[in-house]
């Protein structure tokens, strides 16, 4: 007596993604790799799962990741590893790592891991692509992440987003606006989230970027970054701006938009969809961070990057009704009721060709075979029978349209695909 075998499922939190709704992933990722190709940055493919230290200092101890959504796991070698939780951290390892010249452009696709609560939208296997600008701090160089992340944006078809910008200055003018900043809200801290009067102490700058009203209301008179920033960091950040306005990127000033860590210095940026629900309405976002190279064991190199969540971008295309699925449709179908090794040498030819052909198996029916060409979408059915085979001929009938089928030799029906790459007839 065998136990009756549960087939198993996709792990919680984690989807497949399958025809044809992977054909909209493919065209992203192609259109992704030609703009990023077109901006100077190389494809870097580094592994999934990193030296768990790795993202500890690539995104700091006391970031939410870090702390409670870390796929964390020893090797059987009794290695400390962690699955990628962003994309950031593992390219500054490897430029770190191969010491590339600079200036290194870097982009990537990979999944991402992250042991959230599952709901609508969020995934402990997501997908991000993005890029890393490493070895120049210039202002320009800003400019050009940004307005590539928005060409993509555009090229999905997307146009009802905001770009927010802000800046987090350095380490020249942050430490005193954190001083500053710790000693306005440090009286308040009962009033904040409860989050954040735990996490207050660790990484106050958080709270400016909590979106619970407890938060906004006691941070409401916070002095705020912007207005403290030294003269290097207004010049940079004025010549970002001064950058997207040339460019004809619409941005808006967002002087809550931080990262909560000393090696994320001057510009940051989002993207937010006004299609999509509030608190899931990011489609991207990055920043520049001058200190973190240094922060894993390299020499002192600004960067500056961005991740877009794919999933969260597609979602985005939905709520306008854009790049819809587009899977590919073979030119013909080919319909052998000989046997099938006309079959199996015809739709070789013609894939060699570069045709996208397709066929039945398995001895089918004529009726099965034709009922298989419908399905396929293709227009054309090149039909051999008995009499084709004889002849050395095929017979081509329009599936789609109304129009008299044709019997030509099979050499004429080549040749002139290889003079035209189409089917002629
Ligand atoms: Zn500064
Ligand atoms: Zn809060």
């Amino acid at each position: 007596m065998s136990e009756e075998f549960e087939a198993p499922r996709a792990p919680t939190g984690t989807h497949d993604v399958l025809p044809p709704e992977s054909s909209r992933w493919q065209s992203l990722l192609v259109l992704f790799a030609t703009l990023a190709e077109r901006w100077g940055f190389g494809m870097v493919h580094t592994p999934m799962f990193e030296d768990l230290r790795v993202f500890h200092r690539g995104m700091g101890e006391g970031s939410e990741v870090v702390g409670k959504e870390m796929y964390e796991f020893e090797d059987r070698g009794g290695r400390r590893l962690a699955l990628r939780p962003e994309g950031t951290a593992s390219i500054v390892r490897a430029f770190v790592q191969h010491r590339p010249t600079t200036p290194w452009r870097a982009w990537y696709a990979t999944p991402s891991f992250r042991y959230e609560r599952p709901q609508a939208g969020r995934y402990r296997q997501h997908h991000q692509v993005g890029v890393e600008a490493l070895g120049s701090d210039d202002p320009d160089v800003d400019v050009e992440v940004i307005t590539l992340a928005q060409e993509f944006f555009h090229g999905l078809g997307l146009s009802q987003f905001t770009l927010s910008v802000n800046s987090m200055g350095c380490s020249t003018c942050r430490p005193a606006y954190l001083d500053a900043l710790r000693s306005h809200l440090e009286p308040q801290v009962a009033s904040l989230c409860p989050e954040h009067q735990e996490r207050f102490a660790l990484n106050p700058l958080r709270v400016l970027d909590c979106k619970k009203d407890a938060c906004l209301d006691t941070t409401a008179e916070a002095p705020m970054l912007l207005g403290a920033l030294c003269e290097d960091c207004r010049t940079h950040h004025a010549r970002v701006l001064d950058g997207l306005n040339a460019r004809g990127v619409a941005w808006v000033a967002n002087e809550r938009l931080v990262r909560g860590f000393d090696y994320y210095t001057r510009t940051t940026f989002e993207f937010a969809s006004s299609a999509l629900e509030g608190a899931q309405n990011a489609i991207g976002g990055g920043g520049r961070y001058d200190g973190l190279v240094e922060q894993l064991g390299g020499p002192a190199t600004p960067g500056i990057g961005f991740g877009i969540g794919i999933e969260r971008a597609l979602l985005a295309c939905d709520a306008e009704g854009v790049f819809a699925a587009s899977p590919p449709v073979p030119v013909a179908f080919v319909v052998d009721v000989t046997g099938g090794v006309a079959a199996r040498d015809l739709v070789a030819s013609l894939r060699s060709m570069g045709l996208f052909v397709e066929r039945a198996y398995d001895g089918r029916s004529m009726k099965a075979q034709f009922k298989a060409a419908d399905r396929s979408g293709a227009p054309l059915a090149l039909l051999i029978g008995a009499d084709e085979l004889a002849a050395g001929s095929v017979t081509i009938r329009a599936l789609r349209e109304q129009r008299d089928q044709v019997t030509k030799p099979l050499g004429e029906l080549l040749n002139g695909i290889e003079q035209t790459g189409e089917i002629q007839w």
